[in-house]
C-alpha cells in the first residue's frame, strides 16, 4: 500500500527546482527570497500530502501557479495603495485621512536623510521636538500652547495621567464611548489612574448633575464629544459655557475630548457644522485633544491645545516619552498645518473628497461603466449617499453618484476577489450590486480600477 502511489511520489518537484522558476522571479523581487521559499515549501508539502493519500501530482507549471497564487492570498495588498470605493472619506480600516501631496512631498525629501527634528538650529542645542509644529498649530487655532502625541488616545491618557491620577473626573453617562475596537473613556480613565466620577443619565445630563458630584477630589469636569454615534430625541447635555463657569467656580481645568477636530467649518464643505478646535477654546475649553488624522486631514497623531500652564505640565509627565510623536507623522502634520496657514484647506483629500460635486461624480461614473462595459460589466449611474465619515461621523452622509454594478455568480466570491486583486479594491454590496462611490476613487486610480474588475471578473479561480 505505501509503495503504490511511488511514481506519483517521484514526481514531486524539490523546492529548489520551483523556487529557481524563472516565473518566479518576479514574486521574489516583490515579497523576498525568505517569504517566497516558505510559501513553496508549503505547496510542495501540501501536495506531498495528497500524493503520498493517493492523489496525482499537478504539473510543474501548475505548481508554480499555485505558489503565486497562495501569495497574493497570504500577503494581500503588501505595500500596495488600495483603492477605497466605498465613499467612506475617514475609513477606520484605511488609515483614515489620505495626506496632502505637500506632507508627503515633506516626507520623501526629509525621510532618506536628517532632519532638525529636536534640534534648535538658531542656538546649535537640544530643542524641542519638532517646536515650529507646536507653533504652527497655535497660530491655526489660536491656542495658548500646543503638545502633540501619537495619536488622540495617548493624548487623553495624558492629560488625565497628569492633571488628575488618584483623583475623580467628572464625566456625563451620555458621554461615557468607545471608539472604534480599543478606545473606550472608563478603560482609559482607570489605566491613567484617575477615578471615573460618572453623572447624570444615557440621554439627560444637567449642569446640576456636575455641580452635585464635585468634591475635594475632583481634579477635573471632562466632556467627551460623541464621535460615532447621536442620542436624539429626549435628551439634553450640559453645555460647555456653564461646564466652563462651574469649572471656573471651583478652579479645575475644564478638558474636551473633541475626537474628530475640525479646524476649518465642514458646513463649507457641503456636510453639517462639526465643532472646531477654535470654538471648543473659544467656549472656555482649558485644554482640547483631537485626532490629527480625522477631520484635520492630516497623520496619526494626537493633539492637545489649550492653556499654557496645564501643557507645561503635561510636558514634565514621563510618559510623554512614551506617547510622543515620531518623527515621521511629525513631518507630515508640520506640512498640513501649513495648508491651512496658507489657505489651501480645500487642497486636502479630505475635504477635496467632500467638495467633489455630484456632476463631476456621474461624469466619472459614465465613463466607468463605458469602461466596465468594455470588460463585460453591465452597469449604470446610481443617485445614493457617501457615509462620509465612517466610524468618525455618525449619520453624517454626503449626495452621491454610485456606479451600480451587476455581478455573475457569487457576489462574497466577487468581492473577495477584488480585495486580494492587484491593487486591493473596496466597495460596497447594495441591492444585489456591487456599488463603487467614485468620491474616495482618486481620478488617477480610475482607469487601474477598471483593470482590478475586469481580473476579478475574468477570473476562474474562485475562494
Ligand atoms: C477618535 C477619537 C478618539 C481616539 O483617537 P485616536 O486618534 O484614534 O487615538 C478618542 N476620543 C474621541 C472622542 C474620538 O473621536
Amino acid at each position: 500500500m505505501p509503495n503504490e502511489n511511488q511514481s506519483e511520489l517521484r514526481k514531486i518537484p524539490s523546492v529548489e527546482k520551483v523556487l529557481s522558476d524563472p516565473a518566479l522571479a518576479p514574486a521574489i523581487g516583490r515579497y523576498s527570497h525568505p517569504v517566497v521559499a516558505a510559501t513553496v515549501r508549503d505547496v510542495v508539502d501540501r501536495i506531498r500530502q495528497h500524493a503520498a493519500a493517493g492523489g496525482a501530482v499537478p504539473p510543474f507549471e501548475a505548481v508554480v501557479e499555485m505558489v503565486s497564487y497562495h501569495l497574493a492570498a497570504a500577503w494581500p495588498g503588501l505595500l500596495e495603495p488600495v483603492i477605497n470605493a466605498t465613499g467612506i472619506i475617514l475609513h477606520t480600516n484605511l488609515g483614515r485621512a489620505p495626506l496632502p501631496p505637500a506632507a508627503v512631498e515633506a516626507l520623501s525629501k526629509l525621510l532618506g536623510g536628517y532632519c532638525a527634528l529636536e534640534l534648535d538650529l538658531a542656538t546649535g542645542e537640544r530643542g524641542v521636538r519638532a517646536q515650529s509644529m507646536e507653533k504652527l498649530l497655535e497660530m491655526a487655532t489660536g491656542a495658548e500652547s500646543a503638545l502633540v502625541v501619537n495619536n488622540n488616545a495617548a493624548a487623553v491618557l495624558l492629560v488625565l495621567s497628569t492633571l488628575a491620577r488618584g483623583r475623580e473626573v467628572i464625566v456625563s453617562r451620555g458621554e461615557l464611548v468607545q471608539i472604534g475596537g480599543g478606545f473606550r473613556v472608563p478603560e482609559v480613565m482607570a489605566a491613567s489612574g484617575a477615578v471615573l466620577r460618572e453623572v447624570g443619565t444615557t440621554n439627560q445630563t444637567f449642569i446640576r448633575d456636575f455641580e452635585a458630584a464635585v468634591s475635594d477630589q475632583t481634579a477635573m469636569l471632562l466632556a467627551v464629544h460623541r464621535s460615532n454615534f447621536a442620542i436624539r430625541g429626549f435628551s439634553h447635555d450640559a453645555a460647555l459655557p456653564e461646564l466652563k463657569e462651574l469649572a471656573r467656580q471651583f478652579d479645575l481645568p475644564l478638558v474636551y475630548d473633541l475626537g474628530s477636530g475640525a479646524l476649518a467649518d465642514t458646513a463649507a464643505f457641503g456636510m453639517s457644522h462639526e465643532p472646531t478646535v477654535a470654538e471648543a477654546l473659544a467656549a472656555g475649553c482649558d485644554i482640547v485633544c483631537v485626532s490629527g488624522d480625522k477631520l484635520l486631514g492630516g497623520p496619526q497623531s494626537g493633539i492637545i491645545l489649550g492653556k499654557k500652564a496645564y501643557i507645561d505640565r503635561l510636558r514634565k509627565n514621563p510618559l510623554l516619552r512614551a506617547l510622543r510623536i515620531d518623527k515621521y507623522a511629525a513631518i507630515a502634520l508640520t506640512a498640513t498645518i501649513l495648508q491651512y496657514l496658507k489657505g489651501q484647506t480645500a487642497e486636502l483629500p479630505v475635504y477635496r473628497m467632500m467638495a467633489e460635486t455630484l456632476e463631476s461624480l456621474a461624469r466619472r461614473g459614465d465613463d466607468l461603466v463605458e469602461k466596465l462595459a468594455g470588460a463585460g460589466f453591465s452597469a449604470e449611474v446610481v443617485d445614493g449617499e457617501s457615509l462620509a465619515g465612517g466610524g468618525s461621523l455618525p449619520d453624517e452622509t454626503l449626495p452621491t453618484r454610485l456606479v451600480a454594478v451587476e455581478v455573475k455568480g457569487s457576489m462574497d466570491d466577487f468581492c473577495r476577489r477584488l480585495r486580494l486583486g492587484s491593487p486591493p479594491v473596496l466597495g460596497r454590496v447594495h441591492e444585489g450590486r456591487f456599488v463603487i462611490d467614485l468620491r474616495t476613487v482618486f481620478p488617477a486610480q480610475d482607469d487601474e480600477l477598471v483593470m482590478a474588475m475586469a481580473a476579478a471578473g475574468n477570473s476562474k479561480t474562485c475562494s
